[in-house]
């Protein structure tokens, strides 16, 4: 049938993957031998390579898992350490440096490590096989290795030996076969010969008659028998170009200088003789003896993995519900909440909702302006006026002759319509819909995924700069008029006398509060009566200060000052507020004919204005776009977009969807192992059926 072997070491693979390997504890052929018997010469022989660490110094110290794996169609040869996660190695010499850095990283007080090394080769030329290379018995113990390094050896190879598992004895010829170590701990576990396969090795080095009576040996009688073989490589060949050609492969050699041995004495090896000879015959023997253990052992392999199941289908009903999971359909509902969510937020946040942010925005730059041209003294532009008065007080009744009203109004509502309203407006709502995304994101479940998290921000903020670019420039030529002309309404002079109130109201409260707080920082309204009359003084002209004043002045430290100066500040705008509230409220700025007397309306309500055209073509131009490409850009980086790894990735860094993931997929597994594995089972009994019937 000779596939058995090859499915059982796909199922092995398989569970491996999602770490079971230990529920299937296929038979495997354990190749045990005493040092130098020629134990790493028959396992290369058998690969086609050198690939084995070499050297006197106790080079195998853990065993090593050897999965050859036939690949009939490829033309490569390759080797592969599936936890190490090196990839695909072709060359053998690497496999045979990583195999010997493995080996040397065990301590040398440990002596020798039972956590194996696993190894896969992908060849055209190997079997299917699963051998265990095991370290090398040793006779003596030489003086710079540990006393109990013999006993330890000896546990670790008793561990392997044991059933199912087939035992390949290796002895080399010119050491009397009662004196072989493998054999002898062979025959403790496997008295009656029953799973042990001989190996003699180094045939040519005795004459042929006593060879063929090694072969024929009825002390050590094996079921399995044994089989002779001649495995040096010969030496001229390692260098010639003979050699080199077939990819290195030095099967073919070794046959070829085996053949020529055996050939050369037909009596003792000829057909007629009955002895088993040739690492090809060895290779043959090797999968006949694994496929039949392998089949025997079908039945109790089955059952384990049974076993393995109900509890991981147990475990699945008992603590996930039996509700059913995948990468991809969690990570598809995961999307679809978040787009539910992000539809949601959509609906309330449209035209009224920018509006505001855009009024709040340019009511800021409003004041700022007017801090700059009006309320902060002393007023440069009017030093003609005497110091005593204060021309702001006088300015509703000011003289309207004087130009420097004019002046200053018309600067003022320059500089607004040309503060780049277009750039600011676009970045005002830009960032206010990063900062929703942002907020929707830490409500969702992408929350626990920092993949997820970044892709959905980058989509987000990569279809707002493509926006914005254009945006800002079109939102600026639709604001241009306004640069050069500006005509209000009464009702918006309405308005705006209405709205620069409530903002005047709250820059004031803003400034009663800071004004507080001060006042609490410093130690008392006493303290800070105390240093505001300081300063006030020294304003006045009526204090004179020493030096800077950097390391204080009056008594007070420096830090005194400088909040004392704040407060001088806050109370000063508090007047002015409280000065110009009462002005705007005044009947004279009842009426846009006044304009000149009320600045704070006349620019409230061209803010006002700009922000009326804005509104209406960021809604059309920023939200509607950004509502329509966002949720397909999530689709195209989340969706379609990602490879299977990723969905996995994504799933898998949720520690708890991580858990669930993995119960599912190994249950799956299993079953699907189970069913391969029952499919198998008929298989063999059809067989057994067929060949006891002819
Ligand atoms: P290990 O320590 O059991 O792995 O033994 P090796 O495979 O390293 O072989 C020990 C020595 O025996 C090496 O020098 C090999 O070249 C040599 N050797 C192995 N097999 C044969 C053989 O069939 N004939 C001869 N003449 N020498 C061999």
């Amino acid at each position: 049938m000779m596939m058995l072997t090859k499915k059982m070491i796909e199922i092995r693979s398989l569970l491996q993957t999602v770490g079971q390997s230990d529920t299937l504890t296929l038979p495997s052929i354990v190749v045990i031998g005493s040092q130098s018997s020629g134990k790493s010469s028959v396992l290369e022989a058998i690969v086609g390579h050198e690939f084995l660490p070499k050297g006197s110094n106790m080079v195998t110290r853990r065993p090593i898992e050897l999965t050859l794996v036939n690949t009939p169609d490829a033309h490569s040869e390759y080797g592969e350490f599936p936890a190490l996660g090196l990839g695909k190695i072709t060359d053998f010499s690497q496999i045979q440096r990583t195999l010997t850095d493995l080996n040397l990283a065990v301590p040398a007080r440990d002596c020798v490590s039972d956590d194996p090394i696993q190894l896969r080769i992908y060849s055209p030329n190997v079997p299917d096989l699963s051998l265990i290379d095991l370290p090398g018995y040793i006779q003596v113990t030489g003086r710079d290795q540990p006393l109990e390094l013999k006993e330890k050896i000896t546990e670790l190879c008793d561990k392997y030996i044991q059933p199912p598992n087939v035992i390949l004895a290796i002895s080399a010829a010119d050491v009397d076969l009662a004196n072989s170590t493998a054999l002898r701990a062979s025959r403790k576990v496997d008295p009656r010969g029953e799973r042990t396969i001989g190996v003699i090795t180094k045939m040519d080095l005795v004459d042929p008659e006593r060879g063929a009576s090694l072969l024929n040996d009825k002390k050590y009688a094996l079921r399995l028998g044994y089989v002779g073989v001649v495995c040096r490589v010969p030496p001229t060949v390692g260098t010639s170009k003979l050699f080199n050609r077939g990819n290195g492969n030095i099967s073919n050699v070794i046959a070829k200088n085996e053949n020529a041995y055996f050939s050369a004495h037909p009596a003792e090896f000829g057909s007629e003789s009955h002895v088993d000879v040739g690492t090809k015959n060895l290779r043959k023997k090797l999968m006949y003896v694994l496929e039949q253990t392998m089949a025997a052992s079908l039945k109790t392999t089955s059952e384990a993995i049974s076993r393995e199941l109900s509890e991981t289908t147990y475990e699945f009903k008992v603590k996930y519900n039996d509700r059913p999971l995948s990468a991809e359909s969690y990570l598809a509902e995961s999307l679809d909440s978040f787009k539910h969510s992000f539809k949601g937020f959509t609906e309330h946040f449209g035209r009224n909702e920018v509006r505001e942010l855009l009024k709040h925005e340019l009511d800021q730059q409003v004041l700022n302006l007017l801090a700059q041209r009006y309320w902060n003294r002393p007023f440069e532009d009017l030093s003609q006026a005497p110091p005593e008065v204060d021309p702001l007080s006088e300015l509703p009744k000011a003289n309207m002759e004087n130009p420097i009203w004019q002046i200053k109004l018309d600067s003022s509502q320059a500089s607004l319509t040309k503060l780049g309203v277009g750039r600011l407006a676009t970045s005002v709502v830009a960032n206010a819909l990063q900062a929703h995304v942002d907020r929707l994101i830490s409500n969702s479940r992408f929350a626990a995924h920092p993949f997820a998290r970044k892709a959905i921000t980058e989509a987000s903020t990569t279809i707002l700069r493509d926006l914005s670019y254009d945006i800002s420039d079109e939102l600026e030529i639709c604001i241009k008029p306004y640069k050069y002309r500006i005509e209000l309404g009464d009702d918006e002079w309405a308005r705006g006398r209405e709205n620069v109130s409530n903002v005047l109201k709250d820059e004031l409260r803003v400034c009663e509060a800071a004004a507080k707080n001060l006042e609490t920082q410093i130690g008392g309204r006493k303290k800070l009566r105390d240093v505001m009359g300081f300063i006030d003084r020294v304003r006045s002209g009526k204090v004179v200060l020493e030096g800077d004043g950097v390391g204080g002045a009056g008594g007070f430290s420096s830090a005194l000052l400088q909040k004392g100066r704040e407060a001088v500040f806050l109370r000063d705008r508090v007047g002015v507020l409280k000065m110009r509230l009462l002005a705007v409220k005044s009947k004279q700025c009842a009426s846009k004919q006044n304009k000149y007397f009320c600045p704070e309306i006349f620019l409230d309500a061209v803010a006002d204005k700009l922000t009326t055209t804005a509104d209406l073509f960021l809604e059309a131009e920023l939200l509607s776009k950004f509502y329509y490409a966002f949720p397909r850009e999530l689709d195209s980086r989340l969706g379609r977009g990602l490879s299977q790894t990723d969905v996995e990735r994504f799933a898998r860094e949720d520690p708890k969807i991580r858990r669930h993931l993995d119960v599912v997929r190994r249950k799956e597994l299993l079953e699907y192992v189970l069913k391969e594995m029952e499919a198998l089972r008929q298989l063999e009994v059809r067989e057994k059926r067929y060949t006891s019937r002819s």
